[in-house]
């Protein structure tokens, strides 16, 4: 049974659970729609991810459910992995500032990111809706169809009746872990790259480091300048143990097949090091503490879920939804998409299929999933198909579809970051889509 409609209005009172990226694109379009917004942020700023805080947590591997939680996964030396014309929001170019201070570069480091967020929010007039330092505690159903938010500010415990609730927490803080035998008797020390900040805690020890995606391969580059070794354990990587080209104290690995007591580490290819620190690169978990849906949606090995193209249960939609589910993405132009369907759909303005309709789609999408073999946990991959999903969102929604530079523009990236793994934030090829961008950019953004 759908939940039914609380209020015949068309405009709704929406609760938005965080101020990142995500939240802010959310906020933006359900006040474009008409509707009042309040966000809901833990920290004292917006942002999100890109807040960099030099502090990590009290354990940090992670799994010690009571841990200081710190939410930011940054290091100091991050700069963008994408190009910044293809990263920024489509309805906000994110072009270089010729202010003083701003970082201009392509790729540029992640406080240039944080000033555009701001420039965003003040553009838009965003941070008059964030309740800063109020930490949503608990959300569930209330009887007539609406939404309780509990939340706690300065140790003060109060709660709010809201029409509808839009769930963009983030899911980069919780870590996940790989399962090793013999680690829990191994004697060395283990961090998670949620804990990483900079390098110097790692001079001149032999690091064993599992992953492979962008930010292992940024670390691996970072701890190299000052440890002795590097030793970098990957499931995409088969052959037996051989230098990384170009880095002298760099080593590719296959993954893990055990470590001892001695503080050896063993690889699949039998090859073994004698090691200190073990950094695991190896992702992050869904997590929605506050969340209480009567386990109408679930977290299962990784999959949100049951979610209508990753947005909305079924049985609840348009009434709670998330922004920003989606990894192997570009983020920020996918978050506008999902937050203009949101904020249609809560006003009316779209209508979404039946509550059954919408699961049977569900239901299709895993069982194409099981039958092509991929895993649970990749639900919210969406590295095959991000544009055809942004394009399909749009078209539900009225919008313009991606530009075709900013598709091509990113095919390109991604080809040159395989190509130039080490320089590819400061040498490319795609100077005429750059053009093409920025005569976009000129035309519709005087
Ligand atoms: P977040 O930015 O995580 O924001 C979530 C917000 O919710 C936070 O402010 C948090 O405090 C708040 N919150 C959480 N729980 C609660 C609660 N219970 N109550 C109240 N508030 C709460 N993307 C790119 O486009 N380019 C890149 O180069 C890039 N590099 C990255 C590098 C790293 C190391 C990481 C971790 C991510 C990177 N990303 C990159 C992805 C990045 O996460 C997204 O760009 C984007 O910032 C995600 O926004 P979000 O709003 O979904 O989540």
């Amino acid at each position: 049974m759908p939940i039914p409609i609380p209020n015949p209005t068309r405009l709704r009172h929406v609760a938005v659970i965080g101020a990142g990226a995500g939240g802010l694109a959310a906020a933006r379009e359900l006040r474009r729609e008409g509707h009042t917004v309040v966000v809901f942020e833990r920290e004292n700023n917006i942002g999100g991810t890109w807040v960099y805080d030099p502090r990590t947590e009290s354990d940090p591997l992670g799994p010690d459910p009571t841990r200081n939680i710190v939410h930011g996964s940054l290091y100091a030396s991050l700069r963008t992995n994408l190009p910044r014309e293809v990263m920024g929001y489509r309805d906000y170019p994110f072009v270089a500032s010729t202010r003083p201070g701003r970082d201009p570069r392509r790729y540029p480091g992640h406080k240039e990111v944080m000033e555009y967020l701001n420039d965003y929010a003040t553009e838009f007039g965003l941070g008059e809706l964030v309740r800063f330092e109020t930490e949503v505690l608990e959300v569930g159903i209330v009887e007539n169809g609406k939404w309780k938010v509990k939340y706690g500010k300065n140790g003060k415990v109060d709660d709010e009746v809201y029409d509808a609730v839009v769930v963009c927490n983030g899911h980069y803080t919780e870590p996940r872990i790989a399962d090793i035998p013999g680690i829990d008797s191994w004697p060395g020390k283990q961090i998670h790259s949620h804990n990483y900040r900079v390098p110097d805690p790692y001079r001149n020890q032999v690091v064993i480091m599992i992953g492979s995606a962008a930010s292992a391969v940024d670390i691996s580059r970072d701890v190299s300048t000052v440890a002795k070794e590097v030793h970098i354990a990957s499931r995409s990587y088969n052959n037996g143990a051989s230098k990384l080209p170009g880095h002298n104290n760099i080593w590719l690995h296959p993954m893990i097949e055990s470590v001892r007591e001695e503080g050896s580490v063993t690889f699949q290819d039998g090859s073994e090091v004698r090691a200190s620190i073990i950094l695991h690169c190896t992702g992050y978990k869904y997590h929605f503490p506050f969340l209480k849906t009567n386990n109408i949606v679930t977290v299962d090995d990784n999959r949100v879920g049951p979610l209508y193209k990753h947005i909305f249960p079924p049985t609840l939609a348009p009434w709670l939804s998330f922004v920003g589910l989606p990894w192997k993405v570009v983020p920020f132009p996918l978050f506008e998409y999902q937050s203009k369907w949101i904020a249609g759909a809560l006003s009316g303005k779209f209508s979404l299929p039946s509550p059954e309709e919408m699961m049977k789609d569900v239901e299709n999408f895993y069982s194409s999933m099981e039958t092509a073999g991929i895993p649970k946990r990749y639900t919210h991959n969406l590295a095959s198909c991000q544009y055809e999903y942004n394009d399909w969102v749009a078209a539900e929604c009225k919008s313009a579809p991606s530009e075709e530079w900013r598709k091509e523009m990113y095919v390109s990236a991604s080809k040159s970051k395989i190509v130039r793994p080490e320089t590819y934030r400061d040498e490319w090829d795609d100077e005429h889509l750059i053009m093409q961008a920025h005569e976009d950019f000129n035309k519709n953004f005087k």
